[in-house]
């Protein structure tokens, strides 16, 4: 492809805006300002290729638009707690879209060839050329990559809506066996596909279908519940088939955002293992076990749980100095951000310090309780990670749960719980906690949470929006 030098320049600028915008991203403040730098930067890139391939504009132009209103309505209609659904959604077009780019550059080049005679393309090392390694290992890893990450997250977002016959495991007799030849005709016909002179279409077509099917038969095994982390490795996957692709049409703009994503990807899935201390192979290959967990919900709770209500809340609320509250899942899926918005103002109104305490996998995707704090505009440096924060859980007051269960329970430190090792936020160790949810039932790890029948715990049961809500009202009537 002959490229003019201000090409490569936009391309390099566009590069630059990418690494910028993501490095926005790391902060709440700069987050907007980051995704309008990429989104410049994928503009700058989407106009220099369509003005190297000579492309018709007005196809550039309507897929721009149909694509943007796609992106537009998704971005306002689709819940926070719907987010990994939809990335794995976006995920896996990813990998289609390298499977098709791969398909019609090969299509294309076999056209070429086919055009000029055997042997005078010979002579003049048009055909070495054209298929050179560079470009069919690339197509191979492009349409391998690509077709797993597409059929792969097609299950995973089956799964994480919850569809029935997604969501529990699906294991095959042999099911590793299966992967494990799956793989090798996998390997196989990408080798025959860069061994051969000629690139035959159907090598390419096959290996296209077979890991379609590995895709499937990889994502069925794991649980609904350990999808997300499933959704970043896909993600960092179809990064690397954006840049397989990149090598096979030699666009380095394209090779640069796929291991961007590559790359940021992966480190995403390594943060998520940490915080839930499992390996990424336990995640994978494994399951939460959560008939490990000793002591039954019975045992646990029976005869020690004390619950409470908003007026006494609100009584035991006046005169205090530090609340910390604790937020997990049960507050996105009930929406309740906006009333604790209103009870961090009423609380802070009357002199008490109000900090929220972050657990890095609280909820169902990294960030996720930044995001919602910050969508009803908590202070940033009210928001306080949970390194800093357990050390002082013995200075606070009142610890309001809300919602959370996993990533405050404290069987976690015991070496033979189902989340052992799983760092916690050590809430049991405030003077008073209060835990917000609509009974005793379990969190994503299944395993009854011994922080509810602990002498300072009151649990105040209901709907996490409707008893902040009632909360508040409480306390403005005291
Ligand atoms: P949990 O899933 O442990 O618990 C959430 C609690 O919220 C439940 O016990 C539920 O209790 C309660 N709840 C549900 N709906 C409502 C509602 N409408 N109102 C009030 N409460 C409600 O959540 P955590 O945030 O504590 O922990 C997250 C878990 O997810 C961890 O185990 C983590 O490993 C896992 N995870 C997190 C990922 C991430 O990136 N954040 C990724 C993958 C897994 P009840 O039904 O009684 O109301």
């Amino acid at each position: 492809m002959h490229m003019h030098w201000s090409i490569d320049i936009a391309y390099l600028v566009a590069a630059i805006l990418f690494i910028r915008g993501i490095k926005g991203l790391t902060h709440p403040r700069t987050a907007v300002q980051g995704n309008l730098l990429s989104a410049l930067g994928m503009t700058i890139a989407i106009v220099a290729t369509a003005f190297v391939i000579g492309l018709n504009w007005w196809v550039v132009i309507a897929a721009m638009i149909v694509g943007s209103a796609i992106g537009a309505v998704a971005a306002v209609k689709v819940p926070m707690t719907g987010m990994p659904q939809m990335v794995a959604i976006f995920n896996g077009f990813g990998g289609g879209a390298s499977v098709f780019v791969a398909w019609g550059e090969l299509t294309q080049r076999l056209h070429d060839v086919g055009g000029v005679s055997g042997e005078l393309a010979e002579s003049a090392g048009v055909h070495a050329a054209m298929f050179d390694p560079q470009f069919v290992i690339a197509t191979a890893l492009a349409g391998i990559i690509g077709a797993v990450t597409f059929s792969g997250s097609m299950i995973a977002y089956g799964k994480l809506q919850e569809f029935k016959i997604f969501w529990n495991p699906w294991v095959l007799p042999a099911h590793q066996l299966i992967n494990a030849l799956l793989a090798l005709i996998t390997i196989g016909l990408g080798v025959w596909l860069c061994m051969a002179d000629t690139p035959p279409m159907a090598a390419y077509v096959l290996l296209v279908v077979v890991s379609l099917v590995l895709g499937v038969t990889l994502t069925c095994p794991i649980g609904g519940a350990d999808m997300p982390v499933v959704i970043a490795l896909l993600n960092s996957y179809s990064g690397l088939a954006a840049a397989a692709t990149g090598f096979v049409i030699s666009n380095s703009v394209l090779i640069i955002t796929g291991s961007l994503v590559g790359a940021s990807g992966l480190i995403l899935t390594s943060i998520m293992c940490v915080a839930m201390n499992r390996s990424l192979a336990n995640v994978i290959f494994g399951k939460i076990d959560a008939s490990k967990a000793g002591a039954s919900a019975d045992e646990v709770y029976e005869g020690k749980i004390k619950s409470t209500s908003a007026d006494e809340i609100a009584m035991m609320l006046d005169g205090v100095q530090r609340v910390v509250i604790v937020p997990g899942y049960g507050m996105a899926v009930s929406q309740a951000q906006h009333a604790v918005h209103d009870l961090y103002n009423e609380l802070e109104e009357r002199g008490v310090n109000v900090e929220f305490a972050i657990h890095p996998v609280a909820g169902r995707m990294p960030g996720h309780m930044n995001v919602l704090l910050a969508e009803v505009d908590i202070p940033y440096e009210k928001l306080v990670e949970m390194d800093a924060i357990n050390p002082q859980f013995s200075q606070v007051d009142v610890a309001i749960v809300l919602g959370a269960n996993d990533v405050v329970n404290p069987v976690a430190r015991e070496a033979d719980s189902a989340i052992a090792g799983m760092p916690i936020l050590d809430v049991d160790k405030a003077r008073t906690v209060i835990v917000i949810k609509r009974s005793l039932s379990p969190g994503f790890a299944g395993i009854p949470n011994p922080l509810f029948a602990l002498d300072n715990t009151l649990m105040y049961f209901g709907d996490g929006k409707k008893t902040v809500v009632d909360l508040v009202n409480a306390i403005k009537e005291n």
